[in-house]
C-alpha cells in the first residue's frame, strides 16, 4: 500500500507570523485526517517556528532545498545537519531550482544522496519543458533525471525517496497535464525504479504530481493509478483552498 502524500510547496512566501498562523490553523482543519499525510514546506526562515507548532501534530514539515556539504565556508546556504533537527522532507530539484539556479543532475545526485545519509527524506523533482513534451523528449528527458538523479542510492534507502513529477510547463502556469498525461509519465517512472531497483522500490515508492494543482482538479487527478499524491504551490498557500486539496 502507498503512501498518499499531500505536500504544500510555499515557495518564498509567507513571514514568519504569517506561516505560524496558516498551521495553527490547519491543525484545526485537518484533525482527524489520517489516511494521507499532510506536509508543508516553508521557506528556511519559518521552519524553526512551525516545527515548533507542528510537535503537536501529524502534519510533516520539508525545506524546499539544501546544500549537500554538513558545514563549512558556503555562505547563503543550509545543511541536512541543520535542516534535520526541524524537518522530515527535503525538496530537490524543483524546477525553479534547475531553471532559475541552474541546478544541473550532478549537483542534484548530491544532494538527494546528502539527504538519505543525513536521515532526511528527498522529494526528487523532475519534469521536461514544454519545448522537449512538444518535441516528443518528455520519456528521455524524465528518465535522464531519475537515473542521474539517483545514481548509487542503494536500494535500501529507497524507501526513504518519494518523487515528484512536476512538468515544467504545468507549474505555476494555471495549466495542469490531464490526468492521462500525468498517468503516462507517473507509470514510464514507476516501470524505470523497477527496472533500476527492483519490482519492490517501483511498487512501493510514492510518485506524487505537481503543476497547477487545486481543488478542482485533483480528484481526478489523484484517482489516476500511479498517482499517489500531490505536491502543490499557489494552491497551498490559502489554508482553505489547500484544505479543500487535502481532503480530495
Ligand atoms: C510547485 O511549486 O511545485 C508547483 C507545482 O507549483 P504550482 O502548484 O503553483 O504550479
Amino acid at each position: 500500500m502507498r503512501k498518499v502524500i499531500i505536500a504544500g510547496n510555499w515557495k518564498m512566501n509567507k513571514t514568519v507570523g504569517e506561516a505560524v498562523s496558516f498551521v495553527k490553523d490547519l491543525k484545526k482543519l485537518s484533525d482527524g485526517i489520517d489516511d494521507r499525510e499532510i506536509v508543508v514546506c516553508p521557506p528556511f526562515t519559518s521552519l524553526s517556528a512551525v516545527a515548533a507548532e507542528l510537535k503537536t501534530s501529524n502534519i510533516g514539515l520539508g525545506a524546499q532545498n539544501m546544500y549537500f556539504e554538513k558545514e563549512g565556508a558556503f555562505t547563503g546556504e543550509v545543511s541536512p545537519l541543520m535542516l534535520k533537527e526541524l524537518v522530515k522532507y527535503v525538496i530537490i530539484g524543483h524546477s525553479e531550482r534547475r531553471h532559475i539556479f541552474n541546478e544541473d543532475d550532478e549537483l542534484i545526485n548530491k544532494k538527494v544522496k546528502s539527504a538519505l545519509e543525513n536521515g532526511l527524506k528527498p522529494i526528487l523533482c523532475v519534469g521536461e519543458t514544454l519545448e522537449e513534451r512538444e518535441k516528443g523528449k518528455t520519456k528521455d528527458i524524465v528518465g535522464k533525471q531519475i537515473n542521474e538523479g539517483l545514481k548509487d542510492i542503494k536500494k535500501r534507502d529507497m524507501g526513504n525517496v518519494v518523487i515528484a513529477y512536476e512538468p515544467v510547463w504545468a507549474i505555476g502556469t494555471g495549466k495542469n497535464a490531464t490526468p492521462q498525461q500525468a498517468e503516462d509519465v507517473h507509470l514510464f517512472i514507476r516501470g524505470l525504479l523497477k527496472a533500476l531497483f527492483d519490482d519492490k522500490v517501483g511498487e512501493n515508492i510514492s510518485i506524487l504530481y505537481g503543476g497547477s494543482v487545486n481543488k478542482d482538479c485533483i480528484k481526478e487527478i489523484i484517482s489516476q493509478e500511479d498517482i499517489d499524491g500531490a505536491l502543490v504551490g499557489g494552491a497551498s498557500l490559502d489554508v482553505k483552498h489547500f484544505f479543500e486539496v487535502i481532503k480530495c
